[in-house]
């Protein structure tokens, strides 16, 4: 398996507490990377400890993978496997154009690495704690972004019937049911974060810790955020600390950056996705006015703390509802003078370009191959070469079902702010499979 040292030193714990391999791999056949201990139960961090955590059966078997043989990725991995095919294996963590693996290595700072990873362990499990964390502490957000759902953002339980099922990860799901005052709700919320075993958990593992990725719900709402921060300042870790973010950028205060600036390093990736309306439309409830003007207070408040707090770019996803509108995004913040970064979306798999059919996913790298100058467009070329074999209409079709209801629900009307990209699945008679 490729050295990943997330796999080897990482904890990520989701916003319901339950454990998982890292934020972004994906694999059903392997419950998404939620680990289970050894007697088969889901590793939760109010029920588990740490040494628990970073022994989960889905840690072990990528470990695992690793020890018999470096050179092949483990199917939860196939996110950074893609992401580096499509980068050319880029190690730039300033890029914006670089795989979560890579860009954990530049910053999780460990003993353990590419060469060393084998002295550290016969059958996979390891005997230290970890040195970092990824956490979503709930899913409290003020935005309800298309892409997302109930699992990461409360703002969407008023649409959660668009869903009409649980959404989450493997076993870790969210239950929403409707309380005696008619108001949509989670089906038994544990607020693990504002638990005192979380707290005590956390400052016994704290000596080793050197990187925190903190992302959505919106992590800046959260006000436990705040006493995480004053946690780790006030036991003097700070300055061992990289805290990195994914925020919205909506709701950041000014009196953060004091407490930022204690840090060894602070990373900020601003999540935009599209421009103007097709801003709005996705990231529903934000207001591109609100966000552009934040982006820009932020940048300026950055260049006080002399380069330990970054504002480092600018993220936006690849995805059905930014099928043709990635290159303007990178113009827009090349022209405003914001790093742009982006990401493939592949799950919920409706919103995943991943399975467009084969002449569809021509024609977009086609329409790329106009923009030999942009990154971007090199990047998503390269990217849709490598999954041109897999392809699932009924996602496809799945996703003008679920805008419908959407637009429905939210008084929005994605055909008229998306129309590059309802008229390219119209062409592709993705549409008619939907009313079969
Ligand atoms: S290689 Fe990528 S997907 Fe796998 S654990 Fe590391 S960051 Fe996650
Ligand atoms: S801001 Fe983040 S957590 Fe909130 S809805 Fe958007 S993607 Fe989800």
């Amino acid at each position: 398996m490729a050295f990943c040292k997330t796999v080897w030193s990482g904890v990520h714990i989701l916003p319901n507490g339950d454990v998982r391999l890292c934020s972004i791999n994906n694999d059903a056949t392997n419950e998404s990377g939620v680990g289970r201990d050894k007697d088969g139960n889901v590793i939760n961090i109010l029920t588990h400890d740490f040494a628990q955590a970073i022994n989960s059966d889905k840690h072990l078997a990528v470990r695992s993978a690793d020890l018999q043989d470096e050179s092949t990725w483990h199917s939860m991995c196939s996110c950074c496997e893609h992401k580096e095919l499509a980068t050319n294996s880029n190690k730039d963590p300033d890029s914006g154009f670089v795989s979560r693996r890579f860009y954990l290595d530049s910053v999780v700072s460990t003993d353990i690495n590419a060469d060393n990873f084998s002295n550290y362990s016969v059958d996979g499990t390891v005997q230290y704690a970890p040195s970092s964390l990824d956490l979503r502490f709930g899913n409290l957000c003020n935005q309800a972004c298309v892409q997302c759902g109930p699992f990461y953002s409360n703002k969407w339980y008023a649409d959660w019937e668009v869903y009409g099922e649980p959404t989450g990860w493997g076993p870790s799901l969210t239950h929403l049911k409707e309380n005696e005052l008619g108001k949509i709700v989670k089906e038994n919320e544990v607020r693990w974060w504002e638990s005192d075993i979380w707290w005590n958990k956390f400052t016994q593992i704290l000596p080793s810790i050197t990187h925190i990725y903190l992302t959505g719900g919106e992590p800046m709402v959260v006000s436990e955020h705040e006493r995480l921060l004053d946690t780790i300042i006030d036991a003097g870790y700070a300055p061992q600390v990289f805290l990195e973010y994914d925020s919205n950028c909506t709701a950041i205060k000014s009196n953060l950056f004091e407490k930022w600036a204690k840090f060894k390093k602070v990373h900020i990736r601003a999540s935009m996705d599209a421009i103007q309306n097709r801003y709005e439309l996705i990231r529903y409830g934000g207001k591109w006015e609100t966000f552009t003007k934040n982006i820009k207070k932020i940048q300026e408040l950055s260049k006080e703390t002399n380069g330990r707090v970054a504002l480092t770019a600018v993220s936006s996803c690849y995805q059905m509802s930014t099928l043709f509108s990635m290159v303007e995004a990178e113009d827009w913040c090349n022209n405003n003078g914001f790093k742009f970064h982006m990401r493939f979306v592949d799950s919920p798999f409706v919103h995943s370009v991943n399975y467009l059919p084969p002449n569809a996913k021509r024609e977009l790298i086609d329409f790329y191959s106009k923009y030999p100058d942009s990154t971007t467009a090199q990047t998503i070329i390269n990217y849709l070469k490598s999954i041109d074999d897999k392809w699932e209409l009924s996602h496809v079709a799945g996703y003008i079902k679920f805008m419908d209801a959407l637009d429905a629900r939210r008084n929005t009307n994605w055909k008229e702010v998306l129309p590059d990209v309802w008229n390219f699945l119209k062409k592709y008679k993705i549409s008619f499979i939907i009313k079969r």
